[in-house]
């Protein structure tokens, strides 16, 4: 069989393949990208663009991080999978260095984000019979209005975007929706002595990037506790220093009782998802009970722990810290009627627009791109902001000035 070439493709080209040949279940910007170092992305035919989406918050250590591709690439040679049906060398490293880098006694290991939201309600579940006395098939999740969590089924079942669910049903029974940001809804939700698990972001970023009142998650956390409900951090897209902490959570001191993260764990060169329990929770789950042929692999477990040596040794965190402080105030000073308001915590930020002229944030996502800088539109009005934490302040001011000539254009 002839070998199959991707050399010489152009973008018209790769668009009409994709668009022919794939499931038509994404929306992307009309760029096609073939190179990424750092914190620009190039297209087929070599224009340069600032990445300000960062897959979705997975490639916080930039593109192709050469410390963690080596280790990806020399794993690869060595040994790929095994299977949970046997122990590997690397495991057991990866899984000591998890629980000492983020506090926890046990980490169970899965592959995308979603598997770690899944991993973490079946944890849930079984923590409320097993230690709360939930009746069997009574227990109850708490999850929050406009939250995403990812794409199965029961993932769906939580969530109250009508584009994410609609058309999918039966749903998964079992949760209780409050809306986000509101103490009093969740208390009264806790009350139900049903109620294994409360389920959050501490930012909600697929929402576009909605940051709670200072308090929320600490007064959250106290009301779990009073009730005796696990606090169940989904950190996917704010974790691993995105928001200027290396968990979302730091910021108020919340430990939560279990913390799922996906993402940036592997700094965006392989699907590697976590989620972190301390012994009373996670050893409720018994062997043949969960797990994932991928979990855990040999490669991931490499992948993982260079991606978070980079974030440690390059103090990604104080960056997104820094360089966020200064993102928003630059913002916030472009004189322009279609910036309605700008928000955000570290590097994961959003402004949301005006239309103006017939204009939307997809025109000025376009416009961005033919100036040199990519970002996605999130529902309809708002843009989110969240390049490489590896950006630099002189990258990132040349990157605002791409943002403010784009936005002024109209
Ligand atoms: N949880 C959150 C907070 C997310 O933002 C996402 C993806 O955007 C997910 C879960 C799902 O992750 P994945 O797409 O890897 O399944």
């Amino acid at each position: 069989m002839k070998e199959i070439s991707t050399a010489g493709l152009t973008s018209a080209q790769a668009i009409e393949l994709e668009n022919h040949y794939g499931a038509h279940n994404y929306h992307p910007l009309p760029v096609v990208l073939s190179k990424g170092e750092g914190v620009y992305v190039w297209d087929a035919e070599g224009k340069r663009y600032f990445d300000f989406l960062s897959a979705y918050s997975a490639v916080n250590q930039g593109h192709c991080h050469p410390k963690i591709v080596d280790a990806m690439t020399k794993q690869a040679k060595t040994l790929t999978l095994t299977s949970r049906a046997f122990y590997s060398d690397v495991l057991g490293v990866y899984e000591k260095f998890m629980c000492e880098y983020f506090g926890y006694d046990k980490v169970l290991p899965m592959n995308t984000g979603v598997e770690g939201d899944e991993t973490a309600l079946k944890l849930a579940r079984r923590w409320g019979y097993d230690k709360k006395g939930i009746p069997e098939n009574e227990a109850k999740i708490v999850v929050c209005e406009n939250n995403f969590h990812g794409r199965t089924i029961t993932v769906i079942s939580m969530s109250t975007d009508p584009d994410a669910r609609g058309g999918f049903g039966p749903y998964t029974p079992g949760f209780i929706t409050v809306p986000y940001n509101d103490l009093q809804a969740l208390e009264e939700a806790l009350q139900d002595p049903n109620v294994a698990g409360f389920l959050v972001e501490p930012i909600q970023g697929e929402a576009g990037v909605y940051v709670p009142d200072d308090g929320y998650l600490t007064s959250s956390f106290e009301l779990c506790k009073k009730y005796n409900v696990l606090f169940i951090a989904d950190e996917v897209q704010t974790g691993i220093a995105r928001t200027g902490k290396l968990l979302a959570c730091d910021h108020e001191d919340v430990r939560p009782d279990i913390l799922i993260l996906g993402k940036a764990l592997s700094g965006g060169v392989y699907p590697v998802s976590a989620v972190l329990a301390d012994d009373d929770i996670m050893l409720c789950i018994k062997p043949g009970q969960h797990g994932s042929t991928f979990g855990g692999n040999p490669v991931a477990a490499r992948v993982a722990i260079a991606a978070l040596e980079v974030v440690r040794d390059e103090n990604l965190a104080e960056n997104a810290e820094v360089l966020g402080g200064i993102f928003r105030s630059e913002m916030n000073r472009i004189d322009s009627g279609m910036i309605e308001l700008v928000r955000g915590k570290g590097l994961l930020n959003a402004i949301v627009i005006k239309p103006k002229g017939g204009k939307s944030a997809w025109d000025v996502c376009m416009k961005m791109q033919e100036n040199g800088l990519l970002a996605k539109p999130t529902h309809d009005h708002i843009i989110r902001f969240a390049p490489p934490l590896v950006i630099n302040e002189t990258q990132l001011y040349e990157a605002i000035n791409l943002i403010r000539k784009s936005i002024l254009s109209f």
